[in-house]
């Protein structure tokens, strides 16, 4: 290396290439190619952004809402569901009315009492127990909830066909799997006094309601809406007035010789020993066949039918539709 290559070394920290400095006028010498990557490399290092890990990574956190509860309904009934021996249809029946049954529950009634839906153990007191099922005498459990019933609730609804008039567990013989000790269901009213009675296997959503509504407004309505509440409540407490027997011959009574039976034959698909024929229209009875389960006559839509309701119809849908609004649908 010659002084002049030293001290250019010593001033600018260069190292002559190999070939030696360059003539004046040729082109800059090119970087050397293993310097440059590691420029790149370090200025690389430099920008890039620290690893994270997911304990890292910050979720922005929202302020929490607060959900303010609209003013509590002070005057609300309680209503409770007792589940004695039947296939929980009435129940599923219930819970169909979706929003209507969260309008229901918002405004008018507090459940206070069901083994599905609320964590409630001991039937506590209640303005309207609507009981599902017949009662399974052979268990003391039953016989004692059905009296506790009675005694804890203001209006006792039998709900339902079984309820009412024993239904299907008229045909229970004992011998069934998980419970063959279990032989004889009574309907409710056997063993109760009974309010009213919601037949049908299972009642319509829409009547559950409509009963739930108007016991709403037998108890803490206007004058005029407990008059009106009255009057549709009449027929199904008239059934309860009844007794507990229904059969073929009883379709006859009610409904054929008033006039009212529009041959539908809902009382023909109901009977389960297939007593009933639809001939010509209307329902012919095997009275020898009958084994007075009352399913026929829960089932027929015209079997509570009420002359005096008639002129009050309109009212009392009036009154309903009010109530429930738009989750009435
Ligand atoms: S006719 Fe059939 S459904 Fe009606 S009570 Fe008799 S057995 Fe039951
Ligand atoms: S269910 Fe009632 S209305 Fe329908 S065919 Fe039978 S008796 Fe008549």
């Amino acid at each position: 290396m010659g002084l002049l290559s030293y001290l250019k070394e010593i001033f600018t920290g260069k190292q002559e290439t190999p070939e030696g400095p360059k003539a004046p006028g040729a082109p800059a010498a090119k970087p050397a190619a293993t310097a440059a990557p590691e420029k790149v490399k370090v200025a690389e290092a430099a920008e890039a952004k620290p690893v994270q890990t997911p304990a890292d990574v910050k979720v922005e956190q929202k302020p929490e809402e607060k959900i303010m509860e609209e003013k509590p309904v002070a005057d609300k009934i309680t209503i409770g569901h007792v589940h004695m021996s039947g296939c929980t249809g009435c129940l599923v029946s219930l819970a169909d009315n979706y929003e209507g049954l969260f309008t229901l529950l918002d405004n008018y009634a507090d459940l206070v009492y069901c083994l599905t839906l609320a964590d409630v153990r001991d039937i506590p007191k209640m303005d309207v127990a609507l009981v599902e099922g017949s009662v399974c005498i052979n268990d003391p459990h039953s016989v004692e909830d059905i009296k506790k019933t009675r005694e804890n609730a203001t209006i006792v609804v039998a709900l339902g066909a079984c309820a009412a008039y024993g239904n299907i567990t008229r045909f229970a013989r004992g011998g069934q799997w998980n419970q063959p000790q279990h032989e004889s269901y009574l309907p409710i009213g056997d063993l109760i006094d009974v309010d009213l009675y919601l037949p049908a296997c299972p009642p319509s959503k829409e009547s559950i309601r409509n009963v739930a509504v108007m016991a709403y407004l037998l108890l803490k309505g206007t004058d005029e809406q407990k008059e009106l509440a009255a009057a549709y409540l009449k027929p199904l407490m008239d059934l309860a007035a009844r007794g507990t027997e229904a059969c073929g011959c009883d379709l006859i009574y009610d409904v054929i010789n008033q006039g009212l039976c529009m041959g539908c034959g809902t009382c023909a698909a109901a009977c389960p020993v297939r007593a009933i024929d639809i001939v010509y229209g209307k329902p012919q009875i095997d009275r020898d066949l009958c084994i007075k389960c009352g399913a026929c006559y829960t089932q027929c839509p015209r079997s509570f039918f009420n002359f005096d309701v008639i002129n009050q119809f309109e009212a009392i849908s009036e009154a309903i539709d009010a109530a429930m609004g738009k989750g009435g649908e």
